[in-house]
């Protein structure tokens, strides 16, 4: 099928709007992304660097409600509110509760499979292209939980995975052990996953492609989008920092900051962040091998070029609110209790917003009232994984191709 060229205009420089504006460059398009920061600097800079094709299970499920008073009386714990934002977060916090019922959480399960299922094929063309295909690794990942009843609490989520064709085995105290020896001998159980990986640096892994983006003759802007030029057919224009940007087709994949302007182009989502934090441990004396998710405690472990990363826990404290160190500091604690032989001495932390929509699953679809209007937002805890399959999926809207993958679950209207 021959395509029309387009102009495409994509807002948001993170993994997700450089995976599309690649995506939408390789279908000979001209393509243009704007963000008010270089690549990568936003959520995409930090993540753990899981690449998770059975990452489906949703962050709501059913009887987690149950959970989360001993999860907020616990300073360690992974999952905090600041008091001051319980009454703005409450209405997202009631739909996030309401997507936890079984029929619901299958149906998002079945979703986040298709979307999720192909991470590696979908990063392969871009990556090799940028030269960053040595930054994924498809070496397998764990999780691991210190006694059975964790475990058997998870139940639920192993099923939903079982069924939609994740490759995954039941491992032992011994087994974790010898998939990885650094561990300190206080896990029980574990699921292993050959089939997922990791990316031993995200934030290099969007500057290389954003670099690849510009060799291929892409454009990218430093401008902070504030609002739009409305024409006949839709927007027209970027109202921005640096004065109008003309646009023909537009691409809003801005992570957490999306639903500013998805609502100025008639689209309201319920997008809240969940900030998430991160320490990265330089000349740590430790060496591990994979990707692993200490699962009753919900942070991961991951090597790095820069040295051994942990990462996870979830704080509602809106987009403005200063970081709370501390919790970068529990991760810290955590991860020697994970690897005793840890040196701690050298090490950087960081605090991110990761953009999640109440139901888990993002919107990648077209606009209901706007023909050449595009979303690609709320990757939640997966975005990294989600991202290159959102590319393709964006440029195949964009070209007017049937996508490989279901796209109704994922429309901006669901809400
Ligand atoms: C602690 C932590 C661990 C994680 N671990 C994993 C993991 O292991 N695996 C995984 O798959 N995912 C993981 N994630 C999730 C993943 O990092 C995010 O889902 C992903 O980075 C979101 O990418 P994005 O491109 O949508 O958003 P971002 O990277 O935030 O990019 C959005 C961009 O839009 C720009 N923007 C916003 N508004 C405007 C505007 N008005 N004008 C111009 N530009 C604008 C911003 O400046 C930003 O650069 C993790 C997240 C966190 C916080």
């Amino acid at each position: 099928m021959s395509i029309e060229v387009k102009s495409v205009t994509v807002i948001g420089a993170g993994i997700v709007g450089i995976c599309c504006a690649s995506y939408l460059q390789r279908d000979g398009h001209k393509v243009t992304v704007v963000d008010s920061v270089a690549p990568g600097e936003s959520c995409s800079f930090g993540n753990a660097g899981g690449l998770s094709p059975g990452s489906i299970v949703p962050v709501a499920m059913p009887g987690m409600l149950k959970q989360v008073p001993k999860w907020l009386m616990d300073p360690l714990g992974p999952l905090a509110i600041r008091w001051g934002y319980l009454l703005p977060v409450l209405p997202w916090l009631i739909r996030f509760v309401r997507a936890g019922r079984i029929d619901r959480v299958e149906e998002v399960a079945t979703a986040l499979r298709a979307l999720l299922g192909p991470v590696f094929e979908s990063y392969d063309p871009i990556a090799k292209a940028a030269g960053a295909a040595g930054l994924i690794h498809k070496s397998g990942q764990m999780h691991v939980y210190r006694s059975e009843e964790a475990f058997r609490k998870d139940s639920l989520g192993w099923k939903l995975r079982r069924e939609r064709g994740c490759e995954i085995e039941e491992i032992d105290a011994d087994q974790i052990r010898q998939i990885e020896p650094t561990l300190a001998p206080i896990f029980a159980r574990g699921i292993h996953f050959p089939t997922h990986g990791h990316c031993s640096n995200p934030f290099k892994l969007v500057q290389m492609l954003a670099e690849q983006f510009e060799r291929s003759g892409g454009t990218i802007l430093r401008r902070r989008v504030t609002g739009f030029r409305m024409g006949e057919g839709g927007p027209n224009a970027l109202q921005t920092d640096g004065g109008d940007v003309p646009v023909e087709h537009l691409v809003i994949a801005a992570g957490a900051w999306s639903h500013i302007l998805s609502k100025q182009l008639g689209s309201s989502v319920p997008l809240e962040t969940q900030r998430g934090y991160h320490v990265t441990v330089a000349d740590s004396d430790i060496a591990p091998r994979i990707n692993i998710m200490w699962a009753d405690a919900k942070f991961m472990a991951t090597p790095m070029e820069m040295g051994v990363r942990f990462a996870g826990t979830v704080e509602l404290a809106g987009l403005d609110a200063e970081p709370d160190w501390r919790r970068a500091r529990v991760l810290l604690e955590q991860g020697k209790a994970m690897y005793p032989n840890l040196r701690d001495a050298k090490f950087s932390q960081w605090m991110g917003h990761r953009p999640c929509t109440p139901d888990t699953i993002p919107v990648i679809s077209r606009s209901p009232h706007h023909g050449r209007v595009h979303y690609a937002f709320g990757h939640g805890h997966t975005g990294l994984s989600g991202a290159s399959t959102t590319g393709r999926v964006i440029a195949d809207l964009v070209a007017g191709r049937k996508p490989a993958i279901d796209v109704s679950p994922f429309r901006v209207d669901r809400f």
